[in-house]
């Protein structure tokens, strides 16, 4: 279980500053897919790279099973670094290296044996569905075999948390669908707890559990998708999503 506690963040703009993260508070249970929502803007990456202690925010509590993240140093805040797998926002693949040679690099990094790493590569990018696509690069697969990719090193280092920004910006609906499919793998065959942040409701309503909606860094909504879904109240059935399917 991921406990987000009271998260503040501000950035300096212009002669003041931009309270990005304005005292988030949310709960992600262990083994579920949670959908962080919002405008652009909402402050959902600055979210996700506090949680993924890419970012330092200005106070509040990052709890994983009751251990706050944001208190550790060195060694151990390495070993909480490796234990969150981050598919950042954009395309994040490096062109020079095959889709192999991607996914083989948080291994390289932390010097698992070529013997090792080529097995695990092998089997992460058999969970992705692009096992033929292992010696191409980059530029010659489509934006939704390069997300895959992104997942595929993202869950290289067996983490036990899954944050992916923005997964299916700019994608397709047909090619949105196989990117969640493997997220969606991650939590079902590796037991990954999986943070996804969009601006796209479907994408919530089709893989997500839970969801918080993020408005100008405040938390306007919490809960599980199929309560909110029915209410009538929430902005979750009402503006953001359609009427119908
Ligand atoms: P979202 O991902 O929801 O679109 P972000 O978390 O990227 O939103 O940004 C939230 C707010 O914080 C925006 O106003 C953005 O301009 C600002 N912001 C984010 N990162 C930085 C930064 N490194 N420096 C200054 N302002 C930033
Ligand atoms: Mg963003």
């Amino acid at each position: 279980m991921i406990t987000v506690e009271n998260l503040t963040k501000s950035f300096p703009n212009g002669g003041g500053t931009l309270r990005a993260l304005d005292g988030v508070s949310m709960e992600v249970p262990a083994g579920a897919v949670c959908g962080v929502v919002g405008p652009s803007g909402a402050g959902k990456s600055t979210l996700a790279r506090c949680v993924a202690l890419l970012e330092k925010p200005d106070s509040g509590a990052i709890r994983v099973d009751g251990t706050d993240l944001l208190s550790l140093d060195g060694k151990a805040l390495r070993a909480a670094r490796r234990q969150i797998g981050v598919v950042p926002q954009g395309d994040s693949l490096l062109r020079q290296r095959t889709a192999a040679g991607n996914v083989a690099l948080p291994l390289e990094a932390a010097g698992v044996s070529t013997p090792q790493r080529r097995a695990r590569v092998a089997e992460l990018l058999d969970l992705v569905g692009l096992t033929d696509k292992s010696s191409v690069y980059p530029d010659q697969l489509s934006g939704g075999q390069r997300q895959r990719i992104a997942i595929a090193r993202a869950l290289a280092a067996e983490p036990s948390v899954l944050l992916a920004d923005e997964p299916t910006s700019a994608l397709d609906p047909t090619t949105t669908d196989s990117v969640l499919t493997v997220l969606d793998r991650a939590r079902s065959e590796l037991g990954v707890t999986v943070l996804v942040v969009t601006h796209d409701m479907a994408v919530v309503r089709r893989i997500a559990d839970d969801v918080a909606v993020l408005e100008q860094g405040r938390v306007v909504e919490h809960g599980k998708v199929l309560d909110l879904v029915a209410d009538p109240a929430s902005r979750i059935g009402t503006t953001l999503l359609p009427e119908t399917d």
